[in-house]
Parts: C-alpha cells; structure tokens; sequence
C-alpha cells in the first residue's frame, strides 16, 4: 500500500488558484510524508484580477483557521452584501441581488410567494424593504451576523470580501509556506511524460532544474500549461450563451466610503465592474469582441471610472468553457486553467475552492482510479453547468434590443435545464435550489424578479394565510428590518474600528 502513496504534488502556478490550493493542502494534509512544491514565474506574473468574491469563501477561511480582520486588514479588502445590477432588465433599472433572504419562510412557503400575493393589493410595495443586506447596501451600511439575537435579521448577515488579488496570493503565501509549501521560482519550459501511460513525470525550468511530483496540480492560468498544452484534454465552448469574450481592467483612485456591494452596469456590449477596496476602486469592462474594439471597451471602461486611474489598462482575452476533463490523468487543473466563467456574479474563487473540497474528497493513490477521476470531473462539470445557467440568465431576461449585442442575447439559444427553471418561476413563482449548487432560491428569485421576469400565480397555498394576517405580518416584518438597519453602523465605521488596512504600505 505504501508504494501506492501520492508523496510528492506539484502545483504549477502561483496566482489565486496556485496559493489558494497550497493553503489547502497544506493545512488539510496532515501526512509529513507529502511534500507540496508551488512552482510560480514572476517573469509571467498572474492575471492580476478576481477581487470580488461570495460568502462561501468564509468556508474557507475558516477551515484555514483564519483571523477575519487580520486577513482584511492584509488584503485591504471590504465587506460585501451583495452585487447591484444596473442597466440588465432594461435601460435606466438596477436591483441589488443580496446574500441574504428576503423575509422570512411563512407556513413552510418561501417569502416570495406570499410577497407576490400582498403585491396584489399593495402595488407600492418593493420586496428590496424586507431584506436587509439589500437596505444596508443601498444606505452604506455594515456589521457581522450578531448572534445574541434569537429572531432578527441581524443575526443572520450573510457577506463576502472585495480585495486586492495580488495582496490575496501573497497572504495565501505566507500560510502555506508557513505550513512547509516549498516554492520555487522558475519558468517551465519543458514537461515530461510516461511514455505508456502518458501521465507528467517531471516539469523542466528555464534553468534546467527538474522537478518530478506523483499528482501535478496545473493552476497555470488560461494557457493550461499541464491539462492543455501537454495533454492536450479538449476544451467545452460556451461562448454562443455568453458571448464576451475580452475585458480590459484598470483601478482608479477613491472618491469616498467604499460601498459593501460590487456594481455590474450592463453596458452597449458588455458590463463594467466597479469594486471598492480600501484602498482603490477596481474597474473593469467585459465585453464582446464581435460587437466591440478593445479602443471602443477602453474609451467606454474610462468615461465611467469615478476617479483618477491609477493603474494602466490590462486587456485579457478569455473563452467562456470548461476542460472537457477538469481532471486527466495525474493531472488536475483549477482556476483558470480549468476553464472560465465571467465574474458576473465572482464565482471564480469560489469554484477553486470548491475544487480544493472535491481534489480533498477524491484524494487519489498512485493507481489514480478511475472511477474517482470521473466522479471528480461529473461533479465538477455540474457545478460549472449550474453557474453558466445562472450567469445566461442575466443577458437573455432582459427586455433591452437597443444595440445588437443585446439583440442577440434576448434570442440566444439557452440551455434546457435553464428554460425549465424560468418557465416553473412564470408558471407559478417555483424555484429550487439543485444538488447543493451554489445559487439558491433567493438568488434565482432576485434576478429573476430585479430583471422582470412576472410570475403568472404564486403558490396556491400561499392563500392559505387571512387576508389581515398577511398584512400584519408583512408590516411587522418591514418594520423589524428598518429597525434593524437603524442600529447597523456604516461601512467605513465599522471598517475603522475592527480591521482598517494600513495603507502606507
Ligand atoms: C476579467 C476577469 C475578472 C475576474 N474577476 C473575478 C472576480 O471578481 N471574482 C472572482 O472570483 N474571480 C474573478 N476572476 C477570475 C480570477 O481572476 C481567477 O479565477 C483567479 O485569479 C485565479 O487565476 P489563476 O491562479 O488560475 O491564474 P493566474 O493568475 O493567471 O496564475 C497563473 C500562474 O501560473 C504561472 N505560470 C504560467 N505558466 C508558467 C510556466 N511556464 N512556468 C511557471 N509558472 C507558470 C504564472 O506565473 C502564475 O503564477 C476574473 C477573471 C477575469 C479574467
């Protein structure tokens, strides 16, 4: 058995994915026979972006054992309740689709159903006025859950970070080398492989260095320098549902508090994302190279920047897909090498750790079973399947046909698993939360409905309720969640006093 043991992984790169799954392993591995080597090339760099992230990823800080503000105070990062989306449904509109719930479950209904019924005979009423990370967003506000309440909203604050990417890898760094991660600087320049079975021996440097693994880790980037270069696995095109294809990003100075949510502002052929950090703003423009020159992207990107830039453009050309085997052979990819969605909703971070859970869940020996390898990739391609239909729904409910690329999307053709979804939520306001993905009901809900999508009914059982008691208690709840967001302290305050970075650094 012993010989079967994986001892040596190599991870191959040093961006997000590269240290994050370090930091992993490091920290999850708890065998001082394994040595873990990083090999990253500052000569490449990384792809210096991905700052935007989802409440998951408290996960995996905690299972890092990590101290909260220490990791904010390093990473110079906020806080995060939620992304605002404007311009999607139609020119002129925005909604905030929140981390956290809308209500609260009535008679073992979901708050929507029963919202949509109250609608019926309160048309002012804004469903925005029984979420509070949505109130809170929209007036600036932050605090962590506070758990001494039994009953509030207060207690159950789901949030998430907007950091600095390259201050992210660097702390992933120092973790993991602390937790004995060996890392070595080098460009690979040559891979060898088994000539029978074809899986990577050994990477060769610049230098000449070689380094042999049992389990190569390829967090290479776009280029997938193991997965597609060497064993050149395939790649799964999804570009006809999600047609951008290029962004250019550039930071510029603050002009005021940073905001606790990240803004997407669906442009003439693309979005443009606005993060703010404590100590710049991140900006960026995806957009469609079909319908839009990297000048036209750069010129739009400029004019709605809010401050100075402060760093120069960095153009980066993508493909929307997935490897066709996330894991082949002795080699598993994660992060962009493993295949790309756009960070419309930041779900890059999160699909590296998700990989780090699985690749720890499906732990291989030498014999690299292959009914684990499938299992793996299954899951993998699913969870990815379950973001792309999550992100399609963004460009094709959208009344806008103002310029072509918007023409397009209205009558793309989607996936079947996502027309099934909108036709049950028109139907009768259905929505369900699939094999664990990522987005729940709340998140399909706050699309579907921020970008007017009506249901036709509700919940038959939603009628269940007296009239009066539906009123009571949709007054009781709107007022619990303003009383809440009165006590909340702003962003900046709470910022101030918990976990402000240095910035003289
Ligand atoms: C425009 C854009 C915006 C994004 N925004 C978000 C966001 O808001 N939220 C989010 O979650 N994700 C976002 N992402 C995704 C996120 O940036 C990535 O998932 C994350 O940075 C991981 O990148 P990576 O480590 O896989 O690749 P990279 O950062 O490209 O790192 C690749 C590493 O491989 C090394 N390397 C490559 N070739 C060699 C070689 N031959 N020898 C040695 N080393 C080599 C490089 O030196 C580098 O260290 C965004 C991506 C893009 C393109």
């Amino acid at each position: 058995m012993s010989d079967l043991k994986i001892k040596d992984i190599v991870i191959v790169g040093g961006g997000t994915a590269g240290w994050m799954v370090a930091a992993g392993l490091s920290r999850l591995v708890n065998d001082k026979d394994i040595n873990i080597r990083l090999i990253e090339s500052e000569a490449i760099g990384t792809v210096g972006v991905g700052e935007a992230t989802i409440p998951h990823i408290n996960y995996y800080n905690r299972l890092l054992g990590l101290d909260e503000n220490d990791f904010v105070k390093k990473t110079n990062a906020t806080f995060k309740l939620g992304i605002e989306f404007v311009n999607w449904g139609k020119l002129g509109e925005s909604y905030i689709h929140p981390f956290g719930d809308y209500g609260i479950p009535m008679e073992g209904l979901r708050f929507h159903h029963f919202w949509h019924r109250f609608k019926q005979t309160d048309p002012q009423s804004s469903v925005d006025d029984y979420c509070l990370q949505v109130l809170a967003a929209k007036e600036g506000k932050f605090q962590r859950p506070d758990m001494s309440y039994k009953n509030s909203p207060l207690k159950s604050i789901t949030y998430a970070f907007q950091f600095d990417a390259s201050l992210y890898a660097k702390f992933m760094r120092e973790f993991s080398e602390a937790r004995g991660v060996t890392r070595t600087e080098g460009k690979i320049t040559d891979v060898q492989q088994d000539p029978e079975t074809g899986h990577v021996k050994s990477v060769t440097l610049e230098n000449g260095d070689i380094y042999a693994g049992d389990l190569f880790i390829d967090c290479s980037g776009f280029r997938g320098l193991l997965i597609e270069q060497t064993l050149k696995t395939g790649y799964e095109d999804w570009s006809a549902m999600l047609p951008c294809d290029r962004a250019v990003a550039r930071a510029s100075q603050s002009t005021g508090a940073p905001s606790p949510y990240t803004r997407a502002t669906a442009k003439s052929a693309g979005w443009q994302w606005r993060i703010p950090l404590q100590s710049r703003v991140g900006n960026g423009h995806v957009y469609c190279s079909e319908y839009m020159s990297d000048d036209e992207a750069l010129e739009s990107l400029n004019a709605d920047i809010d401050g100075p830039p402060i760093s120069d453009p960095n153009f980066l050309r993508f493909k929307t897909g997935i490897r066709k085997k996330p894991w082949n052979k002795n080699v598993i990819s994660l992060g962009l090498a493993a295949g790309f969605l756009e960070p419309l909703e930041s779900t890059s971070i999160h699909l590296i750790q998700t990989a780090v859970a699985r690749l720890m869940a499906s732990f291989p020996d030498k014999n690299f079973a292959q009914s684990n390898i499938d299992y793996y990739n299954e899951r993998t391609l699913l969870e990815y399947e379950q973001v792309r239909d999550f992100l399609i729904l963004h460009y094709y409910a959208t009344e806008r046909e103002d310029t072509p690329f918007w023409q397009y999307c209205k009558n793309m053709e989607i996936p079947d698993t996502l027309k099934a979804r909108i036709a049950l939520y028109k139907d009768n306001a259905r929505l369900y939360r699939h094999d664990n993905e990522i987005f729940g009901e709340t998140s399909w809900f706050a699309v579907m409905h921020g970008q007017g999508i009506l249901p036709k009914t509700y919940h038959p059982l939603a009628n269940s309720l007296p009239e009066n008691e539906l009123k009571a208690r949709m007054a009781q709840l709107k007022q619990v969640t303003e009383a809440c967001l009165d006590q909340m302290p702003t962003h900046q305050s709470f910022i101030d006093e918990f976990c402000k970075a240095n910035l003289q650094n």
